[in-house]
């Protein structure tokens, strides 16, 4: 039997589809009841559930737990119960169990695979978490799906209408959940946006109330019940209790016993209830209103607001809508059993297949609406055929991983699927990395779940890339994709330059100092990785005089204003031969008398040799980033070899730049040049200038090349694991 699970924070139910009729049917608890409070017990033969758990909870017996789903995909324990520790994992594990043995005795069957409902607004890890707390009581779970998007399924089964569009209003105990589902064509179901609020249920209604009992107690009776643990506990239920009572009536009376003062009634009237907690519906509404702007709807544009959740029995929930919207919300689904309903009909369904949101399309999709809003909608029907459903689902979070900003002055948080993206959806990036001298093979990505800072953001896990081999110099192209499975799971997955295998990639928790992202990046975090410099100077007689001096001037400001904590420059003096003055040094001193001391004609005065064989020598070995700067006058005599020997150099990735004056002849320097852009013909007098601009783009950018960005590259997507 394939099931639907809705594990609520208060209330569980299962449901199957039943063979004969073919539509979803509630299975029923060993105690005959559709839906099971989501509560256990600790006693010492066991945990116990059902009504029974239920029941010595409302008594205040402090063994047991409920509401523990809010905590889904916390590390840190939820409860701790003679002695042994519990994390909300733990319990739903527990409590699936449970649920799994009943309905499979009820209906005489195992259950073989189960579809799980959470609510919208859950994050990857709280799915994850759920996911491994349905396989711990032994659920093979073939899909988890949204619960207002289960809901939605549920009532479209009876009321079906083209061109539809549904508020779904999902208020339970302990979360809340709107989403727009569009119903399109003849069995199209399409989630639009979804917006939420993971600590916003029932349990804030109870806590209101509860805060002004303890007030009224206090002022009608001079007794103070915070001074009696019991008392409190006592009021905290009774609030609930009085809550529902004011779901049926105008007035409640809820009976409290105190130490000193006996037994005592207070009174409460709805419309005092509804003024306590005026501000919560707002809360709800603010989130509906974000829904539709992101839709690009409005109120108008609603066909149907439907309810959700056992929260919204209170009256205040329609009532508050009704003037919102000027429509009435209809409650055509039962609120406890609609989503389990739901997820039995979604265990039927086909899952969609992944798309591909490339970088260029990003911008287009974080505008996207993909509703029909000129068509009205249709004739309401029923469906008659399960199977030709389909259903598409988004994920309420944007995806986004940490990034330094254009300038280099903040950590950014960069989208990569924007928020009610239709799932499944994968987006790859490629980047250039620099592997570190030794061992340094792994690399750490943080991705972020939301639209804001990348503080004030999720951060599900921190992913650890290893086994990353290095390219030459250290150098090497990652590709890294990311993407939300049809359960809203985020995987990352990378591959090295054009591999076709995924590199290792192991979860770690994350840090619990982040700081350093809300501070502004340093600069030598970026230029960490080495840099090996080459200056050649062309040293023919039709230098000497005043170009030999401003040559060496610009040559000197180059190496003052670079960074020599991290660079190390060599120099080169070639005209008939090429000759290495000074090898690889990181002392900005000697580097300057190198080039002071050297003479013109002293390595002959015609122009028939090249620096480049020396510059592959000296630089082809070498870690970090790699870069020539070659500064010639007139035309050089060999220039087809010079071109062959500077090729052999842009092979093994050294970035080559040419600058020439007087008679250099531009087409050479852009051959001997990495790019054209590398190619720079100036006059005299703005060689310092020129070698002053390419020690700041050298300093700002940790790409390869001059002044450009390169480190991030747009990249083919590839196939993504399911679950
Ligand atoms: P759910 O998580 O959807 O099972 O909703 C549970 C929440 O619904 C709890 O906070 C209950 O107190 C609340 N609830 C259930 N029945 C009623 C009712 N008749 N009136 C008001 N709230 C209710």
């Amino acid at each position: 039997m394939l099931a639907g699970i809705d594990l609520g924070t208060t209330f569980s139910a299962v449901a199957a589809i039943d063979g004969k009729a073919g539509l979803p049917k509630i299975i029923p608890n060993r105690e005959g009841s559709n839906i099971t409070p989501s509560v256990i017990q600790f006693t010492d033969e066991g945990p116990v559930f059902g009504s029974e758990a239920k029941d010595a909870f409302d008594a205040g017996e402090t063994n047991c737990v409920s509401t523990f789903k809010r905590s889904m995909g916390e590390d840190k324990p939820y409860c701790s119960i003679n002695g042994k520790d519990y994390t909300a994992e733990d319990l739903s594990a527990l409590l699936l169990k449970r649920l799994k043995e009943d309905a499979e005795a009820a209906a005489g069957e195992s259950i073989e695979e189960a579809v799980i409902t959470v609510p919208a607004y859950f994050y990857s890890k709280e799915r994850e978490a759920t996911i491994s707390a349905a396989r711990r009581a032994g659920l093979k779970v073939r899909k988890i799906i949204n619960e207002p998007t289960a809901a939605a399924i549920a009532y479209g089964l009876n009321h079906w209408r083209t061109n539809a569009r549904i508020l779904v209003y999902d208020l339970g105990g302990g979360t809340f959940d709107v989403t727009l589902v569009e119903m399109k064509n003849e069995s199209e179901l399409n989630t639009i946006s979804t917006e939420g609020d993971h600590y916003l249920g029932g349990q804030d209604w109870d806590k209101r109330l509860g805060t002004f009992l303890v007030q009224r107690i206090r002022e009608e009776t001079g007794e103070d019940p915070g001074k009696n643990q019991n008392t409190l506990i006592q009021i905290t239920r009774l609030a609930e209790n009085c809550k529902k009572q004011l779901s049926q009536k105008q007035e409640a009376k809820v009976p409290v016993s105190l130490p000193n003062f006996g037994h005592y009634i207070i009174e409460v009237k709805r419309e005092e209830f509804n003024s306590l907690t005026a501000d919560l519906l707002d809360k709800t509404g603010v989130l509906c209103e974000a829904v539709l702007r992101q839709a690009g709807v409005r109120w108008t544009d609603i066909t149907d607001i439907l309810l959700v959740g056992g929260s919204t029995r209170m009256p205040q929930v329609p009532e508050y809508l009704f003037k919102l919207s000027g429509k009435k919300p209809i409650s055509h689904v039962n609120p406890d059993e609609a989503v389990a309903l739901g997820a039995a009909v979604q265990t039927t369904l086909k899952d969609p297949v992944y798309t591909t949101l490339d970088k260029p399309d990003l911008e287009k999709a974080k505008g996207r609406s993909g509703l029909n809003l000129s068509a009205p909608a249709g004739q309401e029907k029923k469906i008659s055929n399960l199977m030709g459903i389909r259903v598409s689902d988004v994920t309420p979070h944007a995806l986004g991983i940490i990034a330094v900003s254009e300038k280099g002055d903040a950590y950014i948080n960069e989208t990569i699927i924007p928020a009610n993206y239709p799932i499944p959806v994968k987006s790859a990036r490629a980047f250039r990395f620099y592997t570190g001298s030794s061992g340094d093979n792994e690399l750490e990505v943080y991705v972020l779940q939301g639209d804001k800072r990348p503080l004030e953001c999720k951060i599900p896990c921190k992913y650890v890339v290893s086994g990353i081999r290095r390219g030459k110099g250290g150098k090497t192209t990652l590709r890294i994709q990311y993407s939300y499975n049809g359960n809203g799971v985020i995987n990352v997955q990378a591959r090295q330059e054009d591999d076709a295998v995924d590199l290792p990639i192991r979860k770690e928790p994350v840090p619990d100092d982040m700081s350093k992202y809300g501070l502004p990046p340093e600069q030598k975090e970026f230029m960490a990785e080495k840099t090996s410099v080459f200056l050649a100077l062309d040293v023919s007689g039709s230098m000497s005089g005043k170009p030999l001096i401003s040559a060496k001037d610009a040559m000197c400001s180059f190496v003052e204003q670079m960074d020599m904590s991290v660079t190390r420059i060599g120099i080169i003096a070639v005209s008939d031969q090429s000759r290495v003055v000074l090898s690889l040094c990181s002392d900005a001193r000697r580097c300057c008398k190198a080039i002071r001391d050297i003479e013109c004609g002293e390595t002959g005065f015609g122009n028939s040799a090249d620096p480049f064989d020396d510059i592959l020598k000296e630089l082809g070995h070498e870690e970090g980033r790699r870069f020539a700067i070659v500064l010639a006058d007139g035309v050089w005599s060999h220039q087809t070899r010079a071109v062959r020997a500077a090729k052999a150099c842009h092979k093994a990735e050294i970035e080559t730049a040419a600058i020439g004056f007087g008679d250099a002849d531009k087409q050479f320097l852009r051959d001997i040049s990495s790019s054209d852009a590398n190619a720079l013909k100036v006059s005299q007098s703005e060689l310092s200038k020129t070698f002053g601009k390419i020690a700041q783009t050298m300093g700002s950018s940790n790409s390869g090349k001059f002044g450009k960005k390169t480190d991030e590259i747009n990249a083919e997507t590839w196939e993504t694991p399911e679950l």
